[in-house]
């Protein structure tokens, strides 16, 4: 069997913005549960957290920000931004978070371990340089991919964002930037509203950021296919030595911010996807991060089976599920991608 790592740590559970934030630690509470029930136990690596060195956030984040959000710690509420606040142990999570992904990183990347699958919180995608926004502190992505680029010299490194929401912030850093390419699907238009089609990067980086903006109800077999049929081609062609998927469980069928359809069965054929481009490009190499998620239990129960896949305890077949997609909803949206697309990519 595969050696897949997670992330876990009781200090991710110690930030909280509130009795009745959605972004809550029950998430990982219930995860980590899960992790250690009898079908689960005993089959994961658990990687420690280190919190992040300051100065690898600093590659993402303004040093005043960084300063901003260092401030915060021991204190009891700051607000940041109206769905983000802090308490006095936010910073040291979000510390821990940033450095956990990278210790997922960095087992996976110099071959001790498969896969791996940071389950921590604060969530990070929304972040920017200068600014917390969307329930979230540092951007975890962003810095786990320069802090990898730094150690390991890698040149390409592919961020896939599954989550419901657009990851601006994650785009925002490397929209001019080829060594990184951002490929996103997401509702829209939705919070945060960036995330249209002729979103493409800018200077060197153009053709590096690729947005694919959904109306609402798209599930397993058109999340299936969009992957298939989009990121597969463009992977291929691009050849990442290392993914990052920024995994929301915000697109599952119940969740109280989304409006998506995906099963737990979708999210380990998503996996599946994703360990295939990666086997083909850089020997399987595939970090996960978690990012939004807000049915508790819908949350639970997919991120067991994107872990039973990372794992091979499961072997989904994704190609068995594109025959569940409706026609009207990806046909017109596959054309319209590979429109835009098409000019950077010959394979699309
Ligand atoms: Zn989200």
């Amino acid at each position: 069997m595969k050696k897949t790592g997670i992330v876990r740590d009781k200090k991710y559970m110690e930030h909280w913005m509130g009795e009745y934030h959605p972004e809550s630690p029950t998430r990982l509470e219930a995860i980590y549960a899960m992790l250690d029930e009898p079908d689960m136990a005993g089959n994961f690596v658990n990687l420690p957290a280190r919190p992040a060195d300051k100065k690898d956030v600093m590659l993402v984040h303004a040093s005043q920000y960084v300063e901003r959000i260092e401030s915060t710690a021991g204190v009891e509420y700051t607000y940041l931004d109206p769905d983000t606040q802090t308490c006095a142990a936010s910073y040291d999570a979000a510390m821990l978070a940033a450095g956990g992904l990278c210790q997922a990183i960095g087992a996976v990347y110099s071959g001790e371990l498969h896969n791996a699958f940071a389950l921590v919180r604060p969530p990070g995608h929304h972040a920017e340089k200068f600014q917390a926004k969307g329930f979230c502190l540092f951007n975890n992505v962003a810095v786990g991919a320069r802090w990898a680029q730094k150690n390991f010299g890698i040149s390409r490194i592919l961020i896939v964002d599954w989550d419901l929401h657009h990851g601006n912030g994650t785009q925002h850093c490397f929209e001019e930037d080829p060594s990184v390419l951002y490929f996103s699907t997401h509702q829209y238009p939705y919070y945060p509203g960036s995330g249209a089609f002729d979103e493409v990067g800018r200077g060197k980086g153009r053709g590096f950021t690729v947005n694919v903006p959904l109306t609402i109800g798209h599930g397993d077999g058109e999340y299936v296919t969009i992957y298939q049929e989009l990121l597969r081609p463009i992977a291929t062609e691009y050849k990442p030595e290392l993914i990052l998927v920024s995994a929301g469980f915000d697109i599952y069928y119940g969740d109280p911010l989304g409006g998506m359809n995906v099963t737990p069965q979708g999210f380990a054929g998503l996996t599946r996807m994703m360990m295939d481009i990666a086997e083909r490009c850089c020997g399987g190499k595939v970090v996960l991060t978690l990012e939004g998620g807000y049915n508790i239990l819908g949350e639970r129960d997919s991120v067991k089976e994107v872990l039973r896949e990372l794992a091979g305890l499961s072997v989904t077949n994704p190609s068995d599920m594109t025959a569940l997609a409706n026609p009207e909803m990806t046909g017109s949206l596959l054309e319209r991608v590979k429109s835009v697309q098409s000019k950077y990519w010959k394979d699309l």
